[in-house]
């Protein structure tokens, strides 16, 4: 498949490269029926992918055992990634939240109580959960400056008006939640991951920490480097903007 792939690839450079020499040499050495000259192009296969830049981000937490597992292992492994949480489980696991802040993470917010979407709600109801969570991780962190991801990607006008920060979605859902098969979705995210893409995960569940640890040792491997949303965004000279989606950021 590989091979394959690489001959591909040979072709299209192959021709690329006739095209460019049918061209230089029209003013040359055409022979005089007009046909291109015979020549032997040297083919340089195309490089092996090297990789590129992905956002890993997690929902729903912080969960004491899951969300420590996943910031042991990608310490280990020298991973920044980006968490979306619920201010109502930041209540009780402030030091995680400290511990993602001091290791180089994003925190961002996700809701108060994760109620099922932050479309159609009252003023009053939005303040409820997206402002009270900036209010309770400014009393933390000492800043205000928190991206969103609201539940389920589900945006509208009142939302994009009311955000209060970039909105964050993603580009590559392995529906973690659904499954325990850690391994099938570890899969998902090797098979999917292209150089720009936000991966969502949700750090709540054993499984899904499992995967992202799996699908990070497999991403390394195959030259894929682990930045968080502002870093990928800054990497490709996106400014984010108060209210306005991102869901992937593409060379
Ligand atoms: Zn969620």
């Amino acid at each position: 498949m590989v091979k394959k792939r690489s001959i591909l690839a040979g072709g299209a450079a192959a021709l690329v490269l006739l095209a460019w020499g049918g061209y230089a040499w029209s003013g040359g050495a055409v022979p005089a029926d007009g046909t291109a000259p015979e020549v032997e192009v040297e083919v340089t296969p195309t490089a092996p992918p090297s990789g590129g830049l992905l956002a890993l981000t997690f929902d729903d937490g912080p969960r004491r055992s899951t969300t420590t597992a996943l910031l042991d292992g990608l310490a280990q492994r020298g991973v920044k990634a980006t968490f979306f949480l619920v201010g109502q489980r930041v209540e009780n696991n402030q030091d995680l939240v400290e511990r993602m802040e001091a290791e180089g993470h994003q925190i961002g917010i996700h809701t108060y109580d994760h109620v099922s979407a932050l479309t159609g709600l009252s003023n009053a109801d939005f303040d409820a959960q997206v402002g009270r969570t900036r209010r309770l991780l400014t009393s933390i962190l000492g800043r205000s400056d928190f991206a969103l991801r609201p539940p389920y990607g589900a945006i509208d006008p009142a939302v994009r008006a009311n955000a209060g920060g970039p909105i964050i979605l993603w580009s590559v859902d392995p529906e973690d939640w659904a499954t325990e098969d850690a391994a099938a979705v570890a899969d998902h995210l090797v098979s999917h991951a292209r150089d720009g893409d936000i991966l969502l995960l949700h750090d709540i569940f054993p499984s899904s920490v499992e995967a992202a640890l799996q699908a990070v040792d497999a991403l390394h491997a195959r030259g894929f480097y682990f930045v968080t949303v502002s870093e990928l965004l800054a990497e490709r000279h996106i400014t984010p903007e108060n209210g306005v989606s991102y869901r992937c950021a593409y060379p």
